[in-house]
């Protein structure tokens, strides 16, 4: 029987959508004094990968701020080689030069027990290891290595992340799987058995950690795959059976449109779950793109879901054919890109700024009332309507801007909002809730 109401046009309370949480351990990734939680509490963190040489160390150091700059607050190096390895002191001194305090996270395959063994300052410059428990040897070799690279976090007091990928799955124990497989009644599929491996591997490299004498709350486990809905199977189960933090990503996400939408689906629909706890998006950049277009991606997505801000968002219309010029989608991208732009700055200057919300409207359909849901929004002039664009500052109108310099005075508006709305002479905020 259908629990329908008799009538469906009579109001009913409609729950409002709110990511649900899910209680993991809490980690802390630190440089010096600068620290950053992860899990329990901690809000969702943005991490990133640099795609420079790491034996460059000005080049990656340079990479690894724009990153940091960007909004990225782990930031994770190869150290593949002896060169690599010996420049990643180099690499940090550089940061805390600058005055860039990201935590960088040494991404180690095959020989990353012997350069955590070989070169301690690099073990020590950096801030966390990943651990990939399907690249760190093969037979008799896999647990005295892995145990080498546990040895070295405990000696400089460093977490890991047991990270998994089905690109470099352990084959060994896909195969012991396999084999049990075909000894059940009922056999699961490949895919389920591929699965079963993924989640295996990460957590009895977990419980190895431990039983060297790692705390649960310095692991973090990820087991990356590549396919949206093997990703989601995946962390589901993943985490329905354990508490550790979760590294949540969509392996070789790809290129441009794919690589982001692929990356929103599948991290979007997790994080809606409560699962994830930091997250990169894998995304291949564009030739000629800056490697921060993942940290955007990344950012968005969270911002999206309403579980973080970052920078101020700015709503914009599609246009249709009440719009034939391309005023508003210049100004809706100047603005955009004004906005990310200074946010570095912004961050310290105009405490809380990023949870600001413009709009940027194409005509007078939609344009008053989206501008009234912002802070500040502009309702810019359709096909054959006058030629004036009424500005709305906290839902109420205040000005109509007219003429050829809308977008340099709509511009002059929005920094004065944010001065006077976020500056230093800002009225207190009243905290609602404590009332
Ligand atoms: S606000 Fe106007 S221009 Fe923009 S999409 Fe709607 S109808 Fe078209």
């Amino acid at each position: 029987m259908s629990s329908a109401p008799n009538n469906p046009c009579q109001p009913q309370p409609i729950a409002v959508a709110a990511p649900r949480s899910r209680r993991t351990l809490t980690g802390t990734v630190r440089w010096g004094s600068h620290a950053v939680t992860v899990g329990g509490d901690a809000p969702v963190r943005v991490q990133s990968m640099t795609n420079t040489d790491t034996a460059d160390a000005i080049g990656t150091a340079i990479q690894v701020k724009e990153l940091a700059q960007a909004g990225s607050e782990l930031v994770r190096i190869t150290v593949n080689t002896p060169e690599a390895a010996k420049e990643v002191p180099y690499i940090r001194e550089q940061l805390d030069r600058m005055g860039i305090q990201v935590p960088l996270i040494g991404d180690f395959h095959y020989n990353g027990h012997k350069l955590l063994t070989d070169y301690p300052a690099c073990a020590e410059a950096l801030s966390k290891y990943r651990i990939n428990p399907g690249n760190v040897g093969k037979g008799d070799k896999h647990d005295k290595q892995f145990g080498q690279m546990v040895d070295a976090a405990l000696r400089w007091q460093k977490p890991v992340r047991i990270g998994v990928n089905w690109g470099s799955l352990d084959q060994e124990l896909l195969a012991s799987l396999m084999d049990d497989n075909a000894q059940r009644a009922q056999p699961f599929s490949a895919k389920e058995v591929m699965y079963e491996a993924l989640i295996t591997s990460a957590l009895q490299s977990a419980q190895a950690a431990q039983a060297l004498g790692m705390q649960p709350q310095d692991i973090v486990l990820s087991c990356k795959v590549s396919g949206v809905q093997d990703l989601i199977s995946v962390y589901r189960e993943l985490a329905a059976r354990c508490n550790y933090p979760l590294h949540l990503g969509l392996t070789e996400a790809g290129m441009g449109t794919k690589g982001t939408v692929a990356s929103a689906v599948a991290m979007g629909i997790l994080l809606q779950e409560g699962i994830g706890d930091t997250i990169r998006v894998s995304l291949t950049p564009q030739p000629g793109e800056s490697r921060t277009q993942e940290v955007v991606i990344a950012s968005e997505i969270l911002q999206s879901l309403g579980l973080r801000a970052f920078v101020p968002s700015v709503t914009a219309c599609p246009g249709c054919g009440r719009t034939t010029s391309t005023t508003f989608q210049e100004l809706a991208k100047q603005i955009d890109d004004f906005l990310r732009a200074q946010m570095p700055v912004w961050r310290k200057q105009y405490p809380g700024v990023e949870t600001m919300k413009v709009a940027v409207m194409g005509c007078i359909v939609n344009g008053p009332g989206e501008s009234k849901h912002a802070d500040i929004g502009i309702s810019l002039p359709g096909t054959g309507e006058a030629p004036a664009a009424p500005v709305y500052i906290d839902g109420e109108k205040a000005v109509t801007l007219r003429g050829e310099r809308i977008a340099q005075e709509f511009h002059a508006l929005v920094e004065q909002y944010i001065e006077r709305r976020f500056g230093a002479n800002a009225p207190a905020v009243v905290d609602a809730a404590a009332h």
